[in-house]
């Protein structure tokens, strides 16, 4: 990250944002766009407001609903691994939770496509996201293990809840080359980020984090 950018961060930044992103460059997260838009987005709003108080803190916290938001680390892992290896146009990503994982891929991608299995958390997500201007997202209220119902090709798919398999849906509309992220549970609880290169699936990296579970169905409440 270039000093100017540094200094730009430390300015806008609320004091707490500009710790957060300090130990992200500690523990190897480098790509300025990345640093800089996770140094000035409002963490503490995507958060339980009870917890507020921790949202720059490196461990995951409740959005509400019994699910968790990823900490710091984990979403800037995944995202670098898209801004490396994905083309920037249109991502799939299943478990919209917060949003804060969505607002990040807005920022990057032309089009985000995001599905949601809880009715509050995919209604709350999307009132968030729309007052804060993000307006290239579609947003979509179903058990996610389906994909996209509309058939699109996707450059890249993010899943963000643990499943104890990989849902064929979601691999099929990905493109030749496409890259998908998914924790995984084996040998250790982690994440990993993969190409799609005909029937293989070359693995580019991984990183231990914790996830909740990938769930089926719907929850209306
Ligand atoms: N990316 C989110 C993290 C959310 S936690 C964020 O930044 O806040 C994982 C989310 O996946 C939860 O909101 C959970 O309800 C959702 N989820 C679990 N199984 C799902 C499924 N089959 N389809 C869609 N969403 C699912």
């Amino acid at each position: 990250m270039s000093q100017h950018d540094l200094t730009w961060l430390v300015k806008n930044s609320e004091p707490r944002a500009a710790n957060m992103v300090h130990q992200l460059m500690e523990q190897g997260i480098s790509h300025p766009e990345l640093l800089v838009l996770m140094g000035s987005l409002p963490r503490h709003e995507f958060v339980e407001p009870a917890f507020s108080h921790l949202a720059y803190s490196a461990t995951p916290l409740p959005i509400g609903r019994n699910q968790t938001i990823s900490q710091p680390l984990t979403v800037a892992r995944m995202t670098e691994w898209l801004l490396e290896y994905a083309r920037l146009g249109r991502v799939l990503e299943v478990g919209t939770g917060s949003g804060y994982q969505t607002r990040i891929l807005a920022h990057f991608f032309n089009k985000v496509h995001t599905i949601e299995r809880q009715k509050a958390l995919y209604t709350q997500a999307k009132k968030r996201l729309s007052a804060m201007q993000v307006n290239n997202v579609e947003y979509m209220f179903a058990d996610g293990q389906a994909g996209w119902p509309h058939k699109v090709e996707m450059d890249a798919v993010i899943i963000t809840a643990m499943a104890s398999k990989v849902p064929l849906a979601l691999t099929g509309c990905l493109k030749e080359q496409g890259i998908l992220i998914m924790p995984i549970d084996h040998p250790s609880p982690q994440i990993g980020c993969w190409r799609k290169e005909g029937d293989r699936w070359k693995c580019l990296g991984t990183e231990s984090a914790h996830f909740v579970p990938l769930l089926e169905g719907l929850e209306h409440a």
